[in-house]
């Protein structure tokens, strides 16, 4: 068996025989990696402290077949204020979540590592309401399934701008709405976030146009990942 290291961050685990848990993490150049973490159940194991869904480790790994096996693990950050604050922490692992259910196994993703990486330690720092919106709306944009937020999608206008449709890929004007609501200052709040102004996004206050920032970017991911499992089943009838 090969050995490998990584850095990782843990996306969640699960029970796997006796006393083991399959640790699920996303690294920095394999992407998503399954693991067996042999032993972390026993009360005594240390190892089973630092493999905490949302910590950010360096670990080597045994090369599986289907599964990798853990050999050691340093952390790199627990991100301990964010596990006793339980809004932060809902946060963290609504991030961890989408990122999960996001990307494929073992296929490298180092923009998402990244991303999620720096997401988490700014969370870690404080909590901004729009952390988790924001965090989507990147991610949809890296997948480039982001709407465009120029003019509206269908006839071209860039005025009256009242809604955003993910199937239509955009925003549109009155005449030609469909999809979702959106309001002027959720729009702008947007338009800050995909030209480079998220540090300024994460730093607003909780407002009505924040929350719909919110309810708009998770309305995005959960239509997104629906489509992509509906493709992916399609897939499997073919093969
Ligand atoms: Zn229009």
């Amino acid at each position: 068996m090969s050995l490998y290291r990584e850095k990782a961050v843990v996306l969640r685990s699960y029970k796997f025989a006796e006393a083991d848990r399959i640790i699920v993490l996303l690294s920095e150049n394999s992407g998503k990696i399954r693991a067996v973490a042999k032993g972390i159940r026993k009360t005594t194991s240390r190892v089973g402290a630092r493999l905490e869904p949302l910590s950010h480790v360096d670990v080597q790994l045994y090369r599986g077949r289907d599964l990798d096996t853990v050999r050691q693990v340093d952390l790199i950050d627990t991100h301990t204020a964010m596990r006793v604050n339980l809004k932060q922490l809902e946060q963290g692992l609504s991030m961890v979540e989408a990122v999960d259910k996001l990307t494929p196994d073992r296929e490298p993703v180092p923009h998402i590592y990244t991303m999620l990486s720096r997401a988490l330690r700014a969370l870690n720092d404080g909590s901004s309401p729009i952390i988790v919106g924001a965090f989507y709306w990147k991610l949809l944009a890296s997948e480039g399934v982001a709407p465009t937020l120029e003019d509206c999608v269908r006839c071209g206008v860039s005025t009256d701008l009242v809604a955003i449709d993910i199937q239509e890929g955009g925003i549109l004007c009155r005449s030609c709405r469909s999809g979702t609501a959106i309001s002027q200052t959720a729009l702008d709040i947007l338009r800050q976030i995909n030209s480079g102004g998220l540090a300024a996004a994460l730093a607003l206050e909780e407002t009505p146009a924040v929350r719909e920032v919110n309810h708009i970017a998770m309305g995005l991911m959960e239509a997104h990942l629906e489509r992509r499992l509906r493709s992916i089943g399609l897939f499997d009838r073919h093969l």
